[in-house]
């Protein structure tokens, strides 16, 4: 059993094929599908699809930092408030900071305030935080540090370095590792270096694809997980056992959710 702990399988580019994806991933043993959000609007969507696989698809609720929204930011937060009191969520994400580039370093000071107020929600709840830190890890670092002396979650997308992994883990959070594993060599000498507890396992399909040029779906999580397995020198079915231990206490389930 294997679970993509972050696959945005709302997206438009499944709309023609999502049940043969979600077959291919079964056929595979990936079973279960977390499904992040970007902002308010998103989750119109996830809940739809959620609900045509309400046994193997579980939503998030958050506001994802590139789709802050000045004019109605804080109507969202109203909104995402009251849902989460209404419905489950797996966890608050995709929350977090993101300079990745001119645009979306403009309104810095707005993202770190909008993502405290999504980890105060997330307190509230009780529910896990997913991190998205494009070029920021250590602005986020900074933020949870201060202020946090332990959160439970996972940093999507890891891509810092030792020390910053090393961090990461002592605040409590997992290190997110999908399909950038073969574009960043520097991932092979952390996945070396620290204890696989501290990793959980994530496509982000349809973004970053381990097969370049093709769009990318839950069934390639089994190629991340053999070059895990790889790296480490420990076996596959090592590898699985660990993970769903770790997904399992990262997002407070005490089951794998439901095997086929
Ligand atoms: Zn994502």
């Amino acid at each position: 059993m294997i679970i993509d702990t972050h696959a945005h399988l709302y997206d438009e580019v499944y709309n023609i094929d999502i049940s043969n994806v979600i077959i291919r991933a079964i056929k595979e043993n990936i079973c279960n599908f977390f499904l992040p959000s970007l902002n308010i609007f998103s989750l119109k969507n996830i809940i739809h699809i959620e609900t045509m696989y309400p046994e193997i698809l579980f939503s998030m609720i958050g506001i994802h930092p590139n789709y802050i929204n000045i004019k109605n930011i804080y109507k969202e937060i109203d909104i995402m408030k009251k849902m989460v009191n209404k419905r489950p969520f797996i966890a608050i994400g995709e929350i977090g900071i993101d300079i990745f580039n001119s645009k979306s370093k403009e309104n810095i000071n707005l993202q770190k305030k909008i993502f405290k107020i999504q980890i105060e929600i997330a307190k509230e709840k009780n529910l896990p935080i997913v991190i998205h830190s494009r070029n920021s890890i250590d602005i986020v670092l900074d933020i949870l540090e201060k202020n946090y002396n332990s959160i439970s979650g996972v940093i999507h997308c890891f891509t810092g370095n030792i020390d910053q992994a090393k961090r990461s883990i002592k605040i409590g959070l997992k290190l997110g590792i999908g399909g950038i594993l073969f574009y960043n060599k520097n991932l092979y000498k952390i996945i070396k270096k620290i204890d696989l507890n501290n990793i959980i396992l994530e496509t982000d399909c349809p973004y970053l694809s381990p097969v370049k040029g093709k769009r990318n779906e839950p069934f390639f999580l089994k190629k991340i997980i053999k070059e895990i397995s790889k790296i480490s020198s420990l076996p596959i079915n090592e590898i699985i056992k660990i993970n769903i231990n770790n997904v399992l206490n990262t997002f407070n389930l005490y089951k794998p959710l439901f095997y086929i």
